[in-house]
């Protein structure tokens, strides 16, 4: 999994803090960048607590993602506040084979990895075939599975971002999104330290919603995701 950010809002912790000032003060745009760091950082603090959390809105995050299944990027578009695009397997085709992940529980087994290697073969040989046969690349696809590779770009705001990583940073999603969804957090992070130091699973912010399907281990995440670099 290749993820890579391609662009973001300049300062993006200085025009939440800004969007965020304006709201509560009288003074012009101009005036209302003048702010030290800390007071942006407390600022954004006060408001997240107060649940006043349009004001992310205004800073958006780009990324490359790469070397990521269909099984992936499926989950991923289902969250309709970002903008996707995404390579498309009718305008390319895959006549030279289709590069796939393994998830680990596979990948640890010799024997099941080496059946799994043979079923992609055999999806790519018949994808092959059919192409031969002049069939179309957006019909061929059909025999492509869900382990094949993909690439999209990716556009979040900072306020869908927190929501993502709640939803996917936690153990009870699905280990490929969850990796995916933690490479980004650790990414942005590092970008505006402010607006996602907190960000993370549901039970960073408290108890763990998910009843009685939860991981039980919130201390041990919380950890985890505090010490994230
Ligand atoms: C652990 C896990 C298991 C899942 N299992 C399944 C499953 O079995 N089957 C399945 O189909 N999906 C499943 N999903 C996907 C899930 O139902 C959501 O589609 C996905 O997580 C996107 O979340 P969202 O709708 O909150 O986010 P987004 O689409 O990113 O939206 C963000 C927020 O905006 C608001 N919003 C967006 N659109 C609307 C709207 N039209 N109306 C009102 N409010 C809106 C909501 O508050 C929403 O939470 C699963 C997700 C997780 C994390």
């Amino acid at each position: 999994m290749q993820v890579t950010v391609l662009a973001h809002t300049a300062e993006p912790v200085k025009v939440v803090a800004m969007a965020a000032r304006l709201c509560y003060s009288p003074l012009d745009i101009e005036n209302l960048r003048c702010s030290a760091i800390a007071e942006d950082q407390q600022l954004i603090e006060k408001v997240l607590a107060l649940g006043h959390e349009s004001v992310l809105e205004h800073a958006s995050f780009s990324f490359g993602i790469e070397g990521v299944s269909r099984v992936l990027s499926h989950q991923l578009v289902r969250h309709r506040l970002a903008s996707f695009s995404q390579q498309s397997q009718r305008y390319v085709s895959f006549d030279k084979g289709f590069s796939y992940q393994v998830p680990p529980s596979i990948r640890e087994d010799e024997s099941l990895r080496q059946e799994y290697d043979r079923m992609m073969e055999q999806s790519a040989k018949f994808y092959r075939h059919l192409r031969e046969h002049k069939i179309p690349a957006e019909d061929a696809r059909f025999v492509l599975p869900n382990a094949a590779d993909t690439r999209l770009v990716m556009t979040m705001n900072a306020r869908e971002l927190r929501h993502f990583f709640r939803l996917r940073c936690c153990r009870r999603a699905q280990w490929e999104i969850r990796a995916l969804a933690t490479e980004i957090l650790r990414q942005v992070r590092k970008i505006a330290f402010s607006l996602f130091h907190d960000a993370g699973p549901a039970c960073l912010s408290g108890p763990c919603p998910e009843g009685p399907m939860s991981c039980g281990e919130a201390k041990t995440v919380r950890l985890e995701f505090g010490e994230l670099e």
